[in-house]
């Protein structure tokens, strides 16, 4: 049945926490005409870029941005590969699968790992991370944490990890482009997202802003980066001096650049209450049903991937396989909140009332819940004023 769909171009619904349906203008960006890397074209959307994703990221002067050829994975080990070396004291806050990733990818690349904890479920204390930074070269720390539905205090941790001399990276894949975020104000030095999350282009490239700080830090290694493909200088080649370095997947550059445009016209703000607006008018319908906030506190949800409890009993394989029959795919729990959570995702073109009034229609079907799609807009138009 599934490697034979009647019709493989039917729309289909997408509401997991990454992918996100693509934008209308990067689908359309897709089918222009392939050129070459090192093409005059290719460079000056590049430059687009450059400049776009300083918005993007809040980035101040002398900060370099960049794409990764590939995905939001690549962003977070390219960080460690160019700012770690064996023996440094690196501090990573862990309190979900993400944050327990890096802290992974840090021991790789010869870190003497420190990490900072959280039960899952809840976020990490700024407080903690404060009197662990003795030593530290780098802290690193996941913004929105997926696999939980936890938002960081970033500001918070950024601010106690300023002036300790440390470098802070930050994992923004579930932030940048939907939640407030400045790496100048709060003074990050590396940050990442990855193309298919809030942007709702397609996978494939990892958008990165590397402070001037970062970037002295790597120039100054006393080894050359182990990573020959994501080496910073080696980045720069290419997107500073416009010299060959690798081919970068040109479509996926015009395409990600439609998505990001449309980002920015839409404006930063505007996305920010969307997704608020959107996660709160889910969370209102679900609840007669028996659906409950996984996160306890509300400061420490994130908005964009809403992590809801299950109702007593609930039958979430099956309802999820239901749901795949009707072209609707929906996420679970991962590890020990598998069977006990859904990540809904709230993430770019999937924070819209469109997709979320298809899921409603066919909860209402297949729970016998009849109203709940009227819940659904009320509760949206209540909060948007319609
Ligand atoms: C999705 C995700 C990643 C990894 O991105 P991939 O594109 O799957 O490699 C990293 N961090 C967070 C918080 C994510 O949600």
């Amino acid at each position: 049945m599934l490697d034979s769909p009647a019709d493989p171009f039917a729309p289909h619904t997408l509401l997991t926490p990454g992918p996100t349906p693509l934008h209308p203008r990067a689908q359309q960006a897709l089918t222009r005409s392939m050129r070459g890397h090192m093409d005059p074209e290719v460079f000056a959307v590049n430059a687009a870029i450059q400049q776009d994703l300083r918005e993007l990221y809040g980035a101040g002067e002398g900060t370099f941005t960049a794409l990764l050829a590939g995905t939001g994975s690549l962003g977070m080990e390219a960080g460690f590969a160019n700012l770690v070396e064996p023996g440094d004291e690196v501090l990573v806050c862990v309190n979900g699968a993400f944050g327990a990733r890096m802290a992974e990818m840090a021991a790789r690349y010869g870190a003497r790992v420190r990490r900072v904890t959280a039960p899952l479920g809840q976020p990490i204390d700024p407080a903690q991370v404060a009197a662990n930074l003795g030593g530290v070269t780098l802290v690193a720390m996941v913004h929105g944490e997926t696999s939980t539905g936890v938002l960081n205090p970033l500001p918070a941790v950024a601010e106690v990890v300023r002036g300790s001399g440390a470098l802070l990276s930050v994992d923004a894949v579930t932030t940048a482009g939907m939640e407030p975020f400045s790496m100048e104000a709060w003074g990050i030095d590396y940050v990442y997202t990855g193309s298919q999350k809030c942007l709702s282009a397609p996978p494939g490239v990892a958008p990165v802003a590397i402070s001037e700080r970062a970037l002295e830090r790597q120039a100054t290694r006393r080894t050359p980066t182990p990573l020959w493909y994501c080496d910073f200088e080696g980045l720069r080649d290419y997107w500073d001096r416009q010299s060959y370095h690798h081919t970068v997947p040109v479509n996926l550059h015009f395409a990600f650049h439609a998505a990001l445009r449309a980002a920015l016209e839409e404006g930063l703000p505007q996305r920010q209450a969307r997704v608020r607006e959107m996660d709160r008018a889910i969370a209102a319908a679900l609840a007669p049903l028996g659906f409950s906030h996984y996160v306890q506190d509300p400061a420490a949800r994130l908005p964009t991937v809403l992590a809801l409890r299950l109702p007593e009993g609930f039958d979430d394989a099956g309802v999820r396989a239901a749901l795949r029959e009707r072209e609707i795919s929906v996420t679970g729990g991962l590890g020990a909140t598998a069977g006990l959570i859904w990540r809904l995702g709230l993430m770019g073109e999937a924070a819209r009332p469109g997709p979320y009034r298809t899921l409603m229609l066919a909860l209402e079907e297949l729970l016998g819940e009849r109203g709940l799609t009227d819940r659904f807009e009320e509760a949206l138009g209540l909060l948007v004023g319609r």
